[in-house]
C-alpha cells in the first residue's frame, strides 16, 4: 500500500498582525441559480505584489482581516477561508487566489435582530478593485500527497466545504493524474450546488473524474429523495468499490460537522472490516454494531487512518 506523504508547505509566511493588501479581481454568485437559498460567491484576489504570490498550496487556507472594530472597540480579529484554486492560482502564476464565500445572514439569538456576518458580507460585497488585507498561508493537514498518481480520491464535500476540492480536482488534472477521482457534493436544493456547471464540464471531458450530486431537500435525477452525501456514496458505492477494497483511496471530507459519522458508517456498511481498516481503526465492540455510532465515539473508538482526511466545522 503506497504510504501518505502530504505536500510540503509554507505556513503564515504574512502574518495576520502584518497583513498585506491584495486586490478583488473578480467577484460573482457560484451557485447553480440566483434563486438558491444561500447567496454564495467566487472572490479572486491578486496578491501579485506581495510575499503570498506562490507560497499558496492547494488545501490550505488564507486570511482576511476586515476593516473596523468589533462591538466591543477592538479591530476586527482575522478569519480564515479556503482557497479554492489550485496551487498555481487563478492566473496560472501563483499571484490570483480564489475563495468561496456563503453570505452570513441570521438572526440574533438573544434579541432576535439581524445578524450579518461581518467578514463574509465585507467580502461578498467587495468590488473589483477593492483591497483586502490578507495573511497566510494557513493549514498543513489538508493536502493533497506528494506522489498524487498513486492514490485514488474520493472527495465528499457539503455546502462550501466544495472550496478546496475545486482547486485540488484542478490540480490532479491539470498534473495529468491518470488515477480515479470522484466528488460528492451535498446541497440542500439544486439551486444550491457550487460551481456545478465547472465540474460537469471537467466530468466531460475527463473520463477518470466523476462528479456526483446529493440534493437533501428535493428529489434527486435518480428519484431518490432527500440525500445527504453518505446516502449517495452508498447508492453508488459500486463506482468506486475497486479502489477502496484496494486500500488505494485517498478519502476527504469537507463541509459541516455531522456529514463525518455518516461516511464512516457507510464505508463500515460497504466495506468488509479487513478493507474498512485501511481506512478506519474500530474498536470491536463498536465494529459489531456501526448503526448505534455517535460523534462522541470519532478519535476514540472510531480512528480515521492517515488516508482519511478531514475539515468539519
Ligand atoms: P449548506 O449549503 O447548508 O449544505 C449543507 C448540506 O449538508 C445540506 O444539504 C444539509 O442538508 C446537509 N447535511 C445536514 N446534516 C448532514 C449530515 N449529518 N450529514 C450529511 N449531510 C448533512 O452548507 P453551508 O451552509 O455552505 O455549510 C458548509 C459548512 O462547511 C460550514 O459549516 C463551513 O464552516 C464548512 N466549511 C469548512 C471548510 C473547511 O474546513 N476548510 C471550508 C468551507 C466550509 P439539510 O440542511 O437539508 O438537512
Amino acid at each position: 500500500m503506497p504510504v501518505v506523504t502530504l505536500s510540503d508547505v509554507q505556513m503564515n509566511v504574512v502574518r495576520p498582525n502584518e497583513p498585506v493588501l491584495g486586490r478583488v479581481v473578480k467577484n460573482e454568485i457560484c451557485t447553480a441559480s440566483r434563486k438558491a437559498a444561500g447567496i454564495v460567491r467566487h472572490i479572486e484576489i491578486d496578491v501579485s505584489a506581495t510575499p503570498l504570490a506562490g507560497a499558496f498550496r492547494v488545501g490550505q487556507a488564507f486570511g482576511v482581516i476586515p476593516p473596523g472594530v468589533t462591538p466591543k472597540g477592538k479591530p476586527e480579529k482575522v478569519r480564515l477561508y479556503s482557497i479554492a484554486c489550485p496551487s498555481a492560482g487563478e492566473d496560472g502564476a501563483g499571484a490570483v487566489l480564489a475563495t468561496t464565500v456563503k453570505r452570513t445572514i441570521d438572526e440574533h439569538w438573544d434579541d432576535h435582530r439581524l445578524f450579518l456576518g461581518v467578514a463574509s458580507n465585507y467580502l461578498c460585497d467587495a468590488q473589483i478593485g477593492d483591497e483586502i488585507k490578507v495573511s497566510g498561508p494557513n493549514g498543513k493537514r489538508f493536502l493533497l500527497p506528494i506522489d498524487f498518481n498513486d492514490h485514488d480520491y474520493v472527495f465528499v464535500a457539503t455546502g462550501t466545504g466544495i472550496a478546496p476540492y475545486r482547486g485540488m480536482v484542478k490540480e490532479l488534472l491539470g498534473a495529468g493524474c491518470t488515477r480515479s477521482i470522484t466528488l460528492v457534493m451535498g446541497a440542500p436544493y439544486h439551486t444550491d450546488l457550487l460551481y456545478h456547471d465547472e465540474f460537469e464540464s471537467l466530468q466531460a471531458s475527463h473520463s477518470n473524474f466523476t462528479y456526483l450530486t446529493a440534493v437533501s431537500r428535493e428529489t434527486n435525477a435518480d428519484g431518490a429523495r432527500g440525500l445527504y452525501v453518505h446516502d449517495r456514496l452508498e447508492r453508488d458505492f459500486d463506482r468506486v468499490r475497486t479502489e477502496f477494497e484496494a486500500g488505494g483511496v485517498m478519502l476527504y471530507i469537507c463541509g459541516i460537522l455531522g456529514m463525518e459519522l455518516g461516511i464512516y458508517q457507510t464505508l463500515a456498511g460497504c466495506l468488509g472490516s479487513e478493507n474498512l481498516g485501511q481506512f478506519l481503526h474500530v474498536t470491536p465492540e463498536a465494529l459489531a454494531d456501526p448503526a448505534s455510532w455517535t460523534r462522541p465515539m470519532l478519535r476514540k473508538e472510531i480512528k480515521p487512518t492517515s488516508r482519511v482526511l478531514v475539515e468539519v466545522y
